[in-house]
This record gives structure tokens, sequence and C-alpha cells, in this order.
């Protein structure tokens, strides 16, 4: 066994073997791979071998499409096999929201390049006739589904790995591993010990274990797996052609061909977790014992799907764990806190995903940034307030929605509430209904009087569209207040902080008592942050962004931190509540001794003051797109606060306003989003964030290179405003746009304003569709919904209000 390697990965299934090939593949050969017994030792050996493309985030399917264009790669490669069985798979949709989702994955697939088609219920039995399609509305066929042998595509990516120059050492269990002083890692094995610059975490099921070596908590959870292989079955083996997949979401099961008979498993709802308590280390090439009662209620079900089960004997069940994260999506990346630490776990579906962890992981690794936003399955996702005890329920939850219709506004229930502010009892009181952000409880909107205190998952307007009109109204009318809890916030000091912050911000760093807003781009010069930069004195700083992704900016902010430079996520410590609307500075200068007037605090101005009893800090911004001010106190302070803004604003028609109404508010200004319009899939010559970049400041930025080539070049798509002639549905993301019949474009969000009460969507279009008067068609729900591009602000354009 080797002393030294760059890198050293733990675990040899499908994803540790995976990694260590694309690793090599991307030109790192000094690499080793230590599994403590042969490849395939834990979930990988259990696998059903189904792949398919369908993920409802999109970056993660296109990875899932690219795991499964690898394998014949792969296979010419390596002259092995990885049994390939391209036999296409349908969904089907037993109602119509189920079938709505399935139009819109449709519709993302236009773009994506991805060639499914939405069949009707005879097409259906057609192609996969042992389906009873009685119920059944429609379905979604993708011909990129099948099935593989798990044992021989995993060996398939070790021997590609060996043959550029991979090590892997079987029967070698990793015992301890210990950061060294230089960033490197000791890992202890029981024969030997081995430094490696970098460690990868492909443990899978002992995941947890092996990450618990270095002191980390890795948010996963092993849930058992049952799939059942019957006997011949004549109406299988007659056939000439090999019978496609058949996803029955409403059935909680997949199927497929096994042989001369079939193969179906299920997601159930009876559901049980594995080793609560860990993973043993004895544990690996045994099988659970089988549980048929556990599923009997989904065989009953499948017996009505699919009549040729019910007379089919049963040659084989397959139980087994495998992990999950408690969003279902994998855990992959740099781990937050651990220099050279990367995870690559948690993944529930090895053989759709796989390659594509594989591939995001080695390109993180060498060329220090994944080709696209993987936010979806990047480890800092989740913060460190992740426990065993809010993972185990929401890893429940997942399996148990495994096949359930995700909506673009729901809210799932499991493990919440959790984490809440001061204020979360007074706006319970009020009717909040609440949903989640990073474990955080966030008002949606506020119920009044009888309206129910929940919103209705849906791809169309929900039952929130009248209170989110109201609010919207009042903010526009009188004044709203909402909580500004839900922004990652950072404090950065030192008299070093302005040149450090210079380097990292692509934009202009603000004088004393001002604001600025501005790009963080990575080397390559794509976004990676649109930051609102307060400049509190010369070297005290407050950086605002994006709540959700507070993990991963400090991931970044930390591994380009200076000396000298103290860098604290106050995210948590600082909170309080914006005042928006025409009377916002009525109701903040009868609470304030300070000068609040528009001469003497100014659009963009930052000032420490009190008000009422609390030590804030008060900036002149508003994501409203109003007059309006963010008010930030510690949360010790945050209910007198509330109690000194509602008890005035009581007297300018305050109204409390949540995250619905913002989110429609925002769109009257055109303001895009983090990960909407704003994303590492994005560059700022594409989203208009290149205005805020400061190009002739005297400072060698982080992405400078990369944005003045493509200030040179010029983006070959531009964001666009469209008002769209909706039905009952608005743009949610990812809707195709097209133009003479083409698609030129895709949504990047939308909803409705209330204000103007239109249908608004911001959209990337082909930069040579960019006239003013661009006239297109966006396919929302099936739909082809005309769409005209608007240049004027729907809302205060001459920017009156806000900087009044
Ligand atoms: C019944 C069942 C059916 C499934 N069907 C499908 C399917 O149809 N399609 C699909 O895509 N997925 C399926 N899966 C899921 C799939 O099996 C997993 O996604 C995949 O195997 C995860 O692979 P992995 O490499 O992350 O983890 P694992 O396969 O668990 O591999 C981890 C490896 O790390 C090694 N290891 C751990 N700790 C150490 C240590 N300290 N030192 C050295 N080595 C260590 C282990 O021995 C093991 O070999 C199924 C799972 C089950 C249980």
């Amino acid at each position: 066994m080797k002393s030294h390697v760059q890198v050293c990965v733990i675990g040899g299934g499908v994803v540790g073997c995976s990694v260590l090939y694309h690793l090599t593949k991307l030109g790192w050969a000094d690499v080793v791979l230590l599994e403590r017994s042969e490849l395939t030792s834990g979930s990988t050996w259990h696998a059903a071998g189904g792949f398919h493309t369908l993920n409802g985030d999109t970056n993660m399917a296109a990875l899932q499409g690219y795991t499964i264009k690898l394998y014949r790669e792969l296979e010419a490669l390596t002259g092995m096999s990885c049994g390939l069985h391209h036999v296409g798979g349908v969904t089907l949709a037993d109602t119509p929201e189920r079938m709505d989702m399935l139009k819109a994955e449709r519709a993302k697939h236009r773009y994506m390049g991805l060639e499914t088609e939405v069949l009707s219920p005879k097409e259906i039995q057609d192609i996969a006739p042992v389906t009873n399609v009685e119920g059944v509305l429609g379905g979604l066929y993708d011909p990129l589904d099948g099935h593989l042998d798990p044992a021989g595509t995993t060996h398939a990516y070790a021997k590609g790995a060996r043959m550029n120059g991979a090590k892997i050492e079987l029967h070698t269990l990793v015992t301890a591993t210990n950061q060294r002083v230089d960033g490197g890692w000791e890992i202890v094995t029981d024969k030997g010990v081995i430094i490696a610059e970098h460690l990868v975490n492909a443990g899978g099921l002992w995941a947890r274990e092996v990450g618990a070596m270095a002191g980390v908590y890795l948010p996963l959870h092993p849930m058992e797996h049952q799939y059942v292989v019957t006997d011949e079955i004549a109406e299988i083996y007659d056939r000439d052609t090999e019978h496609p997949h058949v996803m029955d979401p409403g059935g909680e099961s997949y199927l497929r061909q096994e042989g001369r008979g079939l193969c179906i498993g299920f997601y159930e709802q009876a559901c049980k977790p594995w080793a609560v308590d860990g993973t043993p280390w004895d544990f690996g090439h045994e099988l659970l014992p089988d549980n048929l009662d556990k599923i009997s209620d989904s065989i009953e079900f499948a017996y009505k799907r699919f009549p040729v089960l019910e007379k089919a004997g049963v040659k084989t069940v397959i139980h087994g764990p495998f992990t999950f994260a408690p969003d279902g999506n994998p855990l992959v990346g740099p781990v937050p806190g651990l220099r050279n630490y990367w995870s690559a776990c948690g993944v529930m579906a090895g053989f759709s995903q796989g390659g594509g962890v594989g591939l995001t992981l080695a390109q993180w690794m060498i060329d220090g940034e994944p080709e696209r936003d993987v936010f979806a399955l990047d480890v800092a996702r989740f913060g460190s307030w992740t426990t065993p005890g809010y993972t185990l329920p929401k890893v429940i939850e997942n399996y148990q929605k495994r096949f359930s219709v995700s909506y673009p506004n729901e809210e799932l229930p499991a493990a919440r509430p959790f984490r809440t502010t001061p204020a979360y009892d007074i706006q319970k009181e009020m009717g909040a209904v609440f949903g989640q952000q990073f474990g955080l409880e966030v008002a949606n909107y506020f119920a009044r009087g009888e309206e129910p205190r929940y919103e209705t998952p849906s791809f169309r307007r929900s039952n929130a569209f009248e209170a989110t009109g109201r609010e919207v109204k009042a903010v526009r009318e009188a004044v709203g207040i909402n909580e500004v809890q839900n922004f990652g916030k950072f404090s950065v000091r030192g008299h070093r902080a302005r040149p450090w912050l210079d380097r990292i911000m692509a934009g202009r760093i603000p004088a004393p008592g001002r604001i600025s807003l501005t790009p963080m781009l990575s080397p390559k010069g794509r976004l990676i942050g649109d930051l609102t930069v307060s400049c509190i004195a010369a070297d005290e700083f407050q950086l605002t962004a994006s709540y959700g992704y507070q993990a991963v900016h400090e991931r970044w902010l930390r591994d380009n931190l200076d000396d000298g430079i103290s860098l604290e996520n106050i995210s948590d410590q600082r909170t309080g509540f914006q005042i928006a609307g025409p009377r916002a500075r009525d109701v903040l200068d009868a609470v304030t001794r300070d000068d609040v007037s528009g001469e003497n605090f100014r659009f963009m101005d930052v000032k420490r003051m009190t008000v009422g009893m609390c030590d804030c800090i008060v900036q002149r911004v508003s994501y409203t797109g109003d007059l309006g001010y963010e008010i930030y106190s510690d949360p010790m302070s945050q209910r007198a606060l509330w109690q000194t803004l509602w008890t005035e604003g009581q007297k300018h028609g305050m109204q409390p306003f949540g995250m619905r109404a913002m989110m429609s508010l925002r769109l009257d200004k055109f303001f895009g989003s983090w990960l909407s319009e704003f994303s590492p899939d994005y560059t700022p010559g594409e989203t208009g964030m290149d205005r805020f970049i400061a190009f002739n400041k005297d400072a060698d930025f982080i992405g400078r290179g990369a944005v003045e080539a493509e200030r040179q070049m010029g983006a070959s798509r531009g964001l666009v405003v469209f008002e769209v002639d909706a039905l009952d549905a608005d743009v949610v993301g990812y809707e195709p746009v097209w133009i003479n019949d083409e698609v030129k474009g895709f949504c990047t969000s939308g909803g409705y304003s209330h204000y103007a009460e239109k249908s608004i969507a911001l959209a990337l279009v082909d930069v040579n569709c960019l006239m003013d008067d661009l006239q297109a068609e966006i396919e929302i729900l099936g739909h082809m919904r005309p769409a005209k591009r608007i240049t004027r602000m729907l809302f205060d354009s001459d920017a009156h209000r806000m900087r009044g």
C-alpha cells in the first residue's frame, strides 16, 4: 500500500468507484480507494440497477442524463459489460395533479435535449401491455430509462480508474481519519497509515461512521427497501422485445422485466429506518429478512395495476438498506469547517446519479468548481443545525414521498417547527402560514378569520392568492411589515476588510454609511452570490445574501479569507423586520430620534440608530422595490422592536406581509432572485448583473479575467421579462420559451404581479431574439401561452418612490 497519495477515497461502492474513475479521467492519477471488504459490499450489491433521468431539480436531472450516457463510454473503454438494458420507461399519472407534474417535466426536457414524450393510456397499453390502464390519465415516456448489472458497472468504473493509474486496496478498513497541520489527512487503516492531500468520504451505508472519525455529522440515514422478483410469466417471455419499465407513483411501485419474469419494488408508507444507532461494521453481504407484511398494501394495489403479478410465483425477495439525505438528493462537495475533506454520500440512486456525482466531485477538486450549479446536491445546503433527530423524520418523509407529486409551493411538514425566531408566536397569532428555509420557519402569508391556515400544494394559483394580493396592496398603498431573519448575514471586520472585499466582490465596496449591491464571482466568472454590502464603519461591514445559501457562502468566504480579517456568520444573531410602502418613513420617523428624512437618510444609506428601545442597524433598501427599511436588532430585542413598529404602524395602516407577497412585489420591479435568475449556472453578462461590476476599480477581483472576456465577446443569451397571457397557472421556473416554433430559451422564475394584475415571467433567451417587441409562447403545464416582452417596470419605473 502506498504511504502518500494525492487523494484517498474511502468506500468501494458504485459512488466511490465513480469518483475514482472521474478523478483519473480528469487527470489526477495519484489516487487510491480503500475498501474494507470487496467492491460493492454496501448497498451497491443489493440494487435493482434501475436508472432514469426524472428528478425535480433540473441540474440533478442533467447529471442523471450524464450518468446514463456514460455507461456505453465505460463499456467501450474497459471492454467490460455494464449489463445495460436500455428498454425505456413510462411514469403513469392517475390524477390531474400528477399529469400536470409530468407535463411540466416534459416542458423542461425540451431545452435540456431529453426526448421524453407524453403518452395516452392507449399508447401506454401498447408499449407496456402488462399495465391495466384503468384510471390512468396518461404517462411520460423516457427512452433513456433502463437497468443494468450493479456489480458489473461498479467493476467497470474500477477498471477504468485502474487503467488511468488509480490503485484500489481491498480488505482495508479505515479506522480513523486525522486532519494534519498541513491541511492533509492521516488515514489510519488495519493495514497501516496513508497520508493524503485530500480525503473523499464515499462510505455509503457507513458514511455517518466515517464522517464521525473526522468529527463531522453528515445528515443522512439508511432505510430498508424491498423488491420482489417473480417466476417466469408467459406474457413476458412470449414477447419479442423486452418490456419497458413502468413507474406507478399512485401505487408507489417501479416495475421492470427481470429475465423471463418481472421485478417490482415499492416505496411503501409503512417504511422502516435501518440502523438508527449506527451501521454495524460486520454488515455487508447479507440481506435483511423478508418483510412482505410491510408491503402488503402496495402488493394489493400492484395486483390491480399489473394483473399478471397475481398469478406469478415469487422467485426472490431482495431486502436491503440504503441511505437518504433529508431531501433525497446526494451530499456532495467540500465539507464546511474541514480542509480537503470531500463528501460523496447520501446517494440514494447510485445507478442514476453515481456518474454525475463522480464528475461533479472530480471537477470541484481539480478545477475548483463544478461546471454547473450543484446546490441541489451540495453538502452545504444543510447547516450545522442538522442533527440525527432532525434527519430521521425528514428521511422517513422523503422515502414516503418518493413517488408523490412535488408541487412548486409545497412545504413539507416533517421535523417542523424546528428553528424559530422570537417573533414566531406573534406571527402565528396573527394567522401566519409558515414555510421553511434552511430549517427556519418563515411566514409565507397571513390568513385571516376563517381562511385555512394551510396553503394547498398546487401547480396552479393556490388558496394563498387572495391573501397575497391583500398584503401586496397594503405595501403599495400604506406600509407592510415583514421579518428579515431569513437573510444570510456576515460581519466582516478589520483594517484589511476593505481591500479583502474588493478582491472577493466584483462590485464597488461602499463608503462608510453607504450600501452597495455586488456580484460575487467564481474564478470562471460565474455568479456565486449577489450580495448587499453595508459599510457600517470604516473597518466594519455587513454582508447580506441568501439565508438558504449561507453555508455555501461561508465556505467560500473562509476558503478565501486573508489574514487579519474577522469573518462571523451572524445570520441568526441579527434579526428584525423590514417595513415598506409609502408610509414606511412616517413609521420610522415616529420611533427614532434620528433624522430619517429623504435628505439625511438616503436610499442605500445604512445607520446605527435606536428604534424604540432597541439598538438597531437600519438600511434604506427594500426588495419590494418600494420606499422601505430593513431594521436589524439582536434576537433578544426582536419582540420589543416588533411592539414598537407594530404599535406605531397601526396609525399608518400597517399590515404584516410574507414571502409570497414579497416575491410578487419584486416582480413589479423586475428584480431577480438568487438561484432563479442569479446562480452559478449563469454569468453577469447574461443576467444583467454586469452593471454592478466595478470594471474600473483598482483591484484584481476574483473572476475579473473571465468577465472582462465576456464583456468583449458579449453573452449568448440575455434576461428578459415577459407579460404572459396565463390561464390559472403562472410561470414557476424552467418553462421553455418558444419563438417562431423553436425553443429559444427558458424561464428562470415568474409569478403573478398582484399590483399590476399581470402574470410575469423572467427568462433567459437567445441573444439574437432580444428585440423590444419580442413575442413568444411559454409552455405552461402543456399549454402554449402567448407572451410579450415588457421593458418598462410595472411599478415606480423612475424609482421616485424607492429613492425619494
Ligand atoms: C433493495 C435496494 C434496491 C435498490 N435499487 C436501486 C436501483 O434500482 N437503482 C439505483 O440507482 N439505486 C438503487 N438502490 C440504491 C443503491 O444501491 C445506492 O444508491 C448505491 O449503492 C450507493 O452506493 P455507495 O457507493 O454510495 O454506497 P455503498 O454501496 O454502501 O458503498 C460503500 C462502501 O464503502 C465501504 N466502506 C464503508 N466504510 C468503510 C471504511 N471505514 N473503510 C473501508 N471501506 C469502507 C463499504 O464496505 C462499501 O463497500 C437500491 C438499494 C437497495 C437497498
